[in-house]
């Protein structure tokens, strides 16, 4: 009885994952089905996300008991370790806390310090995880502070900016009428996000970045840089390290700034929208000393292989990544732990059963199941493991992502924001017709989403990557469905994350299997998929 019933529920799981193949006899007998099962990625989510898992923190007892649940789930399942002998690769973070009462950091306009306040003026913090920076430097404003050769643009023409501190506006120029589709039109390229523009700092050599904060620009309020910037940040140890100080200062702030340095704010952000801006080095200066509290935290990636059939094919590598860290333990009264049962638990499980179901038929490529760590501290461990790759990059085909997965029900369709910068594109179009699944039409990245995600710590080291999101067109009860789905941006980032046994995660099961599915057609594809030509990754790439 037991054996019958495992059996058509099998049969029922590979019709729903290859209804096309399953047509056709001639097809399905070359491809060997890698099904991912329902039972092991619902027990591997119910325990980890359980408050034994004390919500998989950075620097914390349930962070440790993670990586060695994924290591010896890689064990069991007859996974290759992916760093030589061991499944873990060390991502050394420091955690950075500025100490602006021991600080005598200063503005200066005009000869007169500003009467501003950390907090609640400015906040910053060392990018290079030093304890003390003395300064005595000259203001630059760079405009948005972007050089893009394919947008025919330069904030900096030419200008040495070593050793300046340089003040910048956030996001990237306007689409006006003439150019309604310079810098992406409405979306965000990614020479809007703060993070590119403290990369671009410190590769000319600034001694530190000052944003302005408008809630226009930013989309969030300035209690959220307070809160950031008050707070213990992370950022990787020995790699991809930052200036020697990056902050926030508020409107108002950059208003006495400009003033008291002669110079009209309103003017020279209207400057700026326009490509033939040049650097404005302002008649003030910062000052004093900056202090921070520096701690070293050791987490760990978690790496383990499929090695590929094919001889020659073997040496490449397709990557799926799911971030394995969520917040942990906070505060100390009521519900204080963090369990991140979506986020991103889903993925980690998910992970676990599509590599048990990648072994039962491997593919030519060989394919590596990788949980990164510190993803809630700012990609971390996806950054660290693309400065410092376990696989050669060039071998790498490309890398497939996931991140909080559909808990509601089964879908028609799938989301592959990202992946029209690339051939992944076209490829996920072919997997999803294979499945009887339509991809969702692409809504423009306002926000840019293609930026905050693990996936793009690969994207930026030239591997076409992208997060495979779920679906919105829900088969079953689809209003309620899409009530189910709302409702949990409420529980996100919240102890509320919680793991429900009653869960439907057909539509996880789904995501999952489409995901392994897309990545076993790269790793069988004679060659490795490529950028889409003028993807302004090309030019990040090379740095
Ligand atoms: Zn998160």
């Amino acid at each position: 009885m037991k054996t019958n019933l495992l059996l058509s529920s099998l049969a029922a799981s590979l019709i729903l994952a290859f209804p096309v193949q399953a047509a056709d006899k001639t097809k399905a007998s070359k491809t060997v089905a890698a099904v991912v099962e329902e039972a092991p990625l619902r027990a591997h989510l119910a325990l980890i996300s359980s408050d034994l898992f004390e919500g998989r923190g950075t620097g914390q007892r349930g962070g440790d008991l993670t990586v060695q649940y994924l290591e010896s789930q890689s064990q069991v399942i007859g996974l290759k370790p992916g760093n030589g002998n061991s499944y873990r690769q060390l991502v050394k973070i420091a955690g950075v806390k500025a100490q602006p009462q021991q600080s005598s950091l200063q503005l200066v306009a005009g000869g007169n310090p500003l009467a501003i306040e950390f907090g609640k003026d400015w906040v910053w913090a060392p990018g290079d995880a030093v304890a003390s920076h003395q300064f005595d430097t000259d203001i630059v404003f760079v405009g948005y502070g972007i050089s893009a050769a394919e947008e025919k643009w330069d904030d900096y023409k030419g200008q040495d900016v070593t050793g300046k501190l340089l003040v910048m506006m956030v996001n990237d120029p306007q689409p006006t009428a003439q150019e309604p589709n310079r810098f992406g039109g409405k979306a965000l390229t990614y020479y809007g996000r703060w993070t590119y523009k403290y990369e671009e700092a410190k590769r000319r050599g600034a001694a530190g970045v000052l944003l302005i904060h408008t809630d226009a620009s930013a989309s969030y309020g300035w209690s959220v840089v307070q809160n950031g910037g008050t707070a213990e940040k992370f950022q990787l140890q020995g790699a991809a390290l930052g200036t020697a100080l990056q902050g926030w200062i508020s409107e108002d702030t950059a208003r006495k700034l400009f003033s008291g340095a002669g110079q009209d704010l309103d003017q020279l952000r209207a400057a700026a929208e326009r490509s033939d801006f040049k650097p404005v080095t302002l008649s003030a200066k910062l000052t004093g000393e900056e202090k921070a509290d520096i701690r070293t935290v050791e987490q760990y990636n978690v790496a383990a292989v499929v090695p590929g059939t094919d001889p020659k094919l073997k040496d490449e590598l397709v990557i799926y990544s799911a971030h394995w860290d969520h917040l942990g333990k906070q505060g100390t009264s009521g519900d204080t732990i963090y369990n991140g049962a979506v986020d991103n638990g889903s993925g980690t499980a998910a992970l676990l059963a599509m590599a048990k179901a990648a072994l039962q038929a491997p593919a030519k490529r060989s394919q590596m199941f990788l949980w990164v760590a510190a993803e809630e501290q700012g990609l971390l461990g996806s950054a660290l493991y693309a400065a410092q790759p376990l696989w050669p990059l060039e071998k790498t085909a490309a890398n497939l992502n996931l991140d909080s997965l559909n808990f509601v029900g089964v879908t028609r369709d799938m989301s592959t924001r990202g992946s029209e910068r690339t051939e992944l594109g076209d490829m996920a179009a072919k997997v999803a017709k294979n499945m009887g699944l339509v991809i969702a039409p692409a809504e423009p990245d306002l926000s840019g989403g293609y930026f905050r995600s693990d996936h793009f710590s690969f994207a930026k080291a030239g591997i076409p990557a992208f997060s495979v999101g779920g679906g919105k067109d829900y088969v079953k009860d689809p209003e309620a469905a899409k009530e189910k789905a709302k409702a949990y941006g409420k529980r996100y980032h919240q102890a509320s994350d919680e793991f429900d046994p009653t869960w439907d995660l057909s539509g996880m099961v789904q995501q999952a299997q489409f995901t392994l599915n897309l990545g076993r057609a790269v790793a069988d594809s004679p060659k490795m998929p490529a950028w889409k030509a003028g993807d302004p990754l090309g030019k990040l790439r090379a740095k």
